[in-house]
């Protein structure tokens, strides 16, 4: 096999029917590949670099911004992107996790790849980190204000207080000592990178982790040629050859240098915003508490002490390998395997019904009100990456106890009457010891506590058998044949995504975990993680007690040194103080540095800033050839067929699966019902059924919708966008109602699936009152936690400035301001309000029944099958035409009309006390032109592309996070959007000069990059129709949009054949940028932090003369008045 001229061996494969796998090594450096081969169209490339933190700079995330800025060949800042995008790539992207670090390229063909590849491989390896892009792109302090910003500052700034992220980061620190990286947030946490981080401490990260032995490349998708490839990188290897050897050196004399972390270093109790406490139960509480579920633990009876991490010895950092695990390596030497695990179950009478008796408490800053809500974690560090079948099976065993609305946890937390939680969730993070956290959603303070100890006391129960545990087991079963399908599904739909994932889980498995003695570990661990259905089958034999056996020694009895508990609450102090010193930090400051030395930053970062932008400009001067695209894409295949008025069929001869989509109109339904629509949406498929003589109770219809099908959704709407949508704009075609079943392709199930069409839809029974609360309970706590959320709330109410001006529009009444206030209502009054809720439900089923005449079904999949079967089809469109001839009053239309939101103000301002980090749309309302949609859509993409006009004005000055221009071709709009700014004012300033510069022709067009636009454009097409999932959708669209699959093939063919016309494009600039620039024919809403309300209130008026800024505090309030 390795016959190849090249540094690299074969090291191993794997083969299945729709992809293979092979993995090839550099003799030379030690570098990877992972060649994936897929038959689909895209080329993906990843480069997987190991990272890992030794504290909370994040230098692994500030170099993974700095390695696009320049490399020792081309020091031309934005090369890569301008020349990626010239050679039909999308801009590149990288993401920084806990252990490492991947880079990202998307294109068209093969030719591009070769090109590329070591042009970001100069990048990566021999990137130029020069302190002028240290300045805008990671951090700096405004000599103006005395403030913090720069680029990862203000990324920083937008998540820092988010409760996910305090939650997901104490758990981990909870989990891991300081001498472990996964103790750290690879992202970086903002106090440190104010005070700890410097270039110099980025550039010793730099030299230590990318080397080429601790890098892998991974390419994925069809029309590779692996000779060419191994070539170039042989090619690159040799010409690097010295730099990478001298670099694989200095690597290996490198240790964690105790000066390098800086005596700065916080102590353990002193990162931002969290207090710790370790309240651990007292020994008392924990005799008697068989009824821990009638008799919650006092809370009172905590007692408070703090305790120190764990020791570890020395650790020898000359290899990758963590020396935590050094030092577990025995624990991991002895896995247990399914089998040992079930023989050495010994035979416990008494089990002890004990807690996980010590929480943490963590606290996250809130606005002072009274709807806040708090979660419940439990984190686990778990066996070794390898032990497939350990997680597999629990796995299995967590998606049944938590992830159905008819596990034993939905009914024990949230089938009952005042939930105690809005969601239960289980995540996995593949660090070398597995991680698994589970967490509770939307709790409320007071019973965070109840909500941990029941966790254990219903885990207890089931392994007591005081359940029914035919049923558990009827679950498990189930759930096992259920992920089989799912990764087949997964396989056939979207396996770009899964599959290079699994590479990078290899490679850095195997840098991070010791090597056992065993010879064929190599070749076999790969093996392991794509084995998915292997290990699943396998779960097919274990009897119930190897389930309870998973319960009691992973998630009950596992050492108490590798779990934790953390309770996460709102605290309003912390948000005060943290402001209290922001403040007294940048006042200190403005004396220390005083006008001098404020005067000296402010000069520096100007002189940066030139110098960046002199770079960029460069990047056209470097001369490449010319590629072209070979139009032909080699789509996933799919034939259409349509039974004329009501069936399409598209057939996918490879599928294994059929996914049907029903589309009902249900235009001019009253205003008043449309305000219970997202309720009614939310609880078909959660009901009771009664249809003819078929009587199912809640519980036994979602056991038989979770036994045959494999994903449904309901949804007023399209939910996904394409790239004729904006993303900006959320939901379009609201007033269609779709409903959507997949289930596995045979004759049976497509029967039973049209059956479970005629349940839902004929059958639903809105009676129960009950089910109907607890569903308003579940989603007034998401709504609550959502509006926690600054972008949220600001694209939010965006689109509902957007859709008022439309009388027509769905969204005013579905809005989730309007929502929130609806399901308050209810859940402060349940009886006051149930007649009329259940009446209003019983009207909106007998309007879709009304409208039944009018429904559109979208088949999609190996339709061959049930070609033959097409009666079964058939005979449910017939069965809905008839039931279309209800009578419903006509003057229950009457209308009631939501009032709508004023729209008199130029601008807008919301306060958000949660958002650190700035918001800016500005948009305007005009007709968009057929004819100008190609030319347009290029227009915007090289206005938004990474060093293009606008990126530069936000970007490359450091002033924003993200800067995008877009236009929606259906409701009209054109817009502006600037995102995570730390100074707002500077900002929206510079992005608006840009604008005005371009339509004043003050800054020329650049065709060379407007062609580097075209080309990103066909791969942002090609991208839309990669893989069979996203035909499927295009598809299932196709009904809606004016894009059906074969458009999107000539649309994608005339973008191809576009030539630059500057006439073109200046005519387009009159047209859609002229308006957005005037302040008279455009609107802008800005979200920023309460504090800075005033200041960009004045700043709105001042500097860009807009006459009335509306301020609002509180825009709950403001839509529902
Ligand atoms: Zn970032």
């Amino acid at each position: 096999m390795a016959r190849l001229q090249s540094n690299f061996n074969f090291i191993s494969s794997y083969c299945e029917p729709t992809f293979n796998v092979e993995k090839y090594q550099s003799s030379k450096t030690g570098m990877k590949l992972y060649h994936i081969k897929l038959p689909l169209p895209l080329i993906k490339l990843e480069i997987c670099v190991q990272t890992k933190p030794y504290d909370d700079t994040g230098c692994a995330h500030t170099l993974e911004h700095l390695i696009f800025m320049g490399s020792r060949q081309y020091p031309q800042q934005g090369y890569l992107d301008y020349i990626s995008a010239q050679y039909y790539s999308l801009g590149t992207n990288a993401t920084t996790y806990r252990d490492m670090t991947t880079y990202e390229l998307t294109t068209v063909n093969h030719q591009s790849l070769l090109k590329l590849l070591p042009i970001y491989l100069d990048h990566i390896l021999n990137p130029l980190l020069t302190n002028d892009c240290y300045l805008t792109e990671v951090h700096h302090i405004s000599g103006e204000t005395g403030d913090d910003a720069g680029v990862v500052y203000s990324e920083i700034q937008s998540s820092e207080n988010q409760p996910d992220e305090i939650l997901l980061y104490s758990v981990l620190r909870d989990l891991w000592s300081d001498k472990s990286p996964y103790y750290y947030e690879s992202g970086g946490r903002l106090e440190a990178i104010r005070n700890e981080l410097t270039l110099d401490k980025i550039k010793l990260f730099h030299q230590k982790y990318y080397v080429p032995n601790n890098l892998a490349i991974i390419l994925c998708g069809g029309g590779i040629q692996i000779d060419e490839i191994l070539g170039v990188l042989s090619k690159f290897e040799d010409e690097n050859c010295s730099q990478l050897e001298n670099r694989h050196r200095i690597s290996l004399d490198y240790s964690l240098n105790e000066n390098l972390r800086k005596k700065m270093k916080f102590n353990n109790d002193k990162f931002p915003f969290i207090k710790i406490k370790r309240a651990s139960l007292d020994e008392n509480s924990l005799s008697s508490e068989k009824n821990a579920d009638s008799n919650p633990i006092d809370t009172t009876k905590l007692s408070v002490h703090l305790t120190t991490t764990g020791t570890t010895t020395d650790g020898n950092d000359s290899s990758f390998c963590d020396s935590e695990l050094m030092v577990s390596h025995e624990d991991l030497s002895a896995p247990s395997s399914p089998t040992t695990l079930w023989s050495t179950i010994e035979v416990d009478t008494s089990i002890n019904h004990r807690h996980m008796n010590e929480y943490k408490e963590i606290f996250y800053p809130v606005e002072d009100n009274d709807e806040n809500l708090g979660q419940v974690a439990f984190g686990y560090r778990l066996e070794s990456i390898y032990e497939m079948e350990i997680y597999t099976a629990l796995d299995v065993l967590l998606t049944t106890l938590f992830d159905e609305d008819i596990s034993i946890f939905y009914k024990e937390f949230m089938e009952i009457p005042n939930t105690l939680c809005s969601s239960i969730d289980h995540d996995w993070f593949n660090y070398p010891e597995r991680v698994l956290v589970v967490v509770f959603e939307g709790v409320e303070v007071d019973n965070l506590t109840m909500v941990a100890d029941k966790y254990s006391s219903v885990l207890y129960s089931i392994i007591d058998c005081q359940r029914d545990n035919d049923q558990l087991y009827t679950q498990l079963r189930r759930n096992i044949k259920k992920k089989i399908d799912l990764h087949l599904n997964e396989i056939e739909n979207e396996p770009y995504g899964f599959l290079i994932d699994l590479c990078c889980l290899d490679h850095v498995s195997e840098l991070s975990v010791p090597k056992t003695n065993n010879e064929n570990d190599d070749e076999q661990q790969l093996h392991k993680f794509l084995q998915n259905k292997k290990y699943l089958e396998s779960l097919f034999e274990q009897p119930i007690a190897y389930w309870h056996e998973l319960i009691k020694k992973y998630l009950l009895e596992w050492p108490s040194t590798k779990r934790t508990v953390i309770l996460l609450k709102p605290n309003s102090d912390l948000l005060i103080e943290q402001q209290e010193q922001d403040e007294q930090r940048i006042s200190e400051r403005f004396v220390s540095l005083g006008s001098d030395g404020l005067q000296r930053l402010k000069t520096e970062l100007e002189q940066a800033r030139l110098n960046n932008k002199q770079s960029t400009s460069q990047c056209a001067t470097i001369s490449h050839p010319l590629l072209s695209f070979d139009n032909q894409l080699h789509l996933p295949p799919i034939e259409y067929d349509t039974n004329g008025k009501h069936l399409d069929l598209f057939h996918s001869p490879n599928s294994h699966f059929l996914k049907y989509t029903l589309h009902i109109p249900i235009k001019q339904l009253a205003s008043d019902l449309q305000l219970y629509l997202p309720l009614f949406t939310n609880l078909l498929f959660h009901t009771a059924i009664r249809y003819d003589n078929v009587q199912l109770d809640k519980y036994h219809f979602c056991e038989l919708i979770s036994r045959d099908i494999l994903d449904y959704s309901v949804s007023n709407g399209q939910s996904s966008s394409s790239p004729i949508q904006s993303s900006y704009i959320h939901g379009h075609y609201l007033d269609i109602f779709i409903v959507s079943l997949q289930s596995l392709n045979n004759f049976e199930m497509c029967k039973n699936t049209m059956d479970y069409f005629r349940y839902a839809l004929f059958g639903s029974v809105f009676d129960d009152y009950k089910i109907i609360l607890e569903e308003c309970e579940k989603q007034l706590k998401n709504f609550i936690e959502v509006l926690q959320d600054g972008q949220t709330v600001h694209q939010a109410y965006f689109n509902s400035l957007i859709h008022s001006t439309n009388t027509e529009s769905y969204y005013h009444q579905m809005n989730m301001f309007l929502q929130k206030n609806l399901l308050e209502k209810i859940c402060k009054h349940p009886n006051k309000y149930q007649n009329e809720i259940i009446s209003k439900l019983k009207q909106i089923q007998k309007f879709i029944w009304k409208n039944l005449s009018q429904i559109h079904l979208t088949v999609c999949g190996n339709v061959e099958l049930i070609k033959d079967n097409r009666q079964i089809i058939e005979q449910f469109i017939k069965e809905c035409h008839a039931k279309s001839q209800v009578d419903i009053e006509s003057s229950a239309n009457k209308d009631t009309k939501g009032k709508h939101i004023q729209t008199v103000s130029p601008a807008a301002i919301i306060g958000s006390p949660h958002e650190e980090s700035g918001y800016v749309i500005r948009w305007t309302r005009l007709a968009i032109s057929q004819a100008d949609f190609i030319p347009l859509m290029i227009f915007c993409n090289y206005l938004d592309m990474e060093n293009g006009p606008l990126w530069t004005a936000c970007r490359t000055n450091g002033y924003a996070y993200g800067v995008a221009f877009d236009f929606d071709f259906e409701s009209n709009v054109i817009l502006l959007s600037i995102n995570q700014c730390s100074q707002l004012n500077l900002a929206y300033s510079s992005a608006m000069e840009a604008l005005k510069n371009i339509v004043e022709h003050k800054i020329k067009l650049d065709p060379e990059r407007i062609l580097a636009a075209r080309n990103l454009t066909i791969c942002m097409f090609t991208e839309h129709l990669a893989t069979l999932g996203r035909v499927t959708g295009v598809c299932i669209r196709s009904y809606l949009n004016k894009y059906s699959i074969e458009k999107y093939q000539d649309l994608l063919h005339d973008i191809n054949l576009y030539n630059y016309n500057e006439t073109v494009f200046l005519e387009l600039i009159e047209k859609y940028l002229q308006p957005l620039i005037d302040n008279t024919r455009s609107s802008t809403l800005v979200l920023v932090n309460t504090n800075k309300m005033k200041e960009t209130q004045a700043y709105l008026q001042n500097e860009h003369d807009i006459k009335t800024v509306t301020a609002i505090k509180d825009v709950v309030k403001a839509i529902c008045r």
